[in-house]
């Protein structure tokens, strides 16, 4: 399996990314621990999760 080389837009860390990981899949940056999100795949691009909601209602 090939895998993609991405900066951590956090740590500017080198990331190995499973080359097909999708479009919305999270994993954390193995150096500061941010999730990160798949925003796009062409080309691919990450950004920070965003945080859960408080607000998740009864
Ligand atoms: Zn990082």
């Amino acid at each position: 399996m090939s895998t993609l080389q991405l900066s951590c837009p956090e740590c500017d860390a080198s990331l190995n990314v499973s080359n097909d990981v999708e479009e919305g899949g999270i994993f954390s940056c193995s150096d500061c621990a941010e999730e990160l999100e798949v925003r796009a795949r062409s080309p691919l691009r990450l950004e920070r999760a965003p945080q859960e909601e408080e607000d998740w209602g009864e």
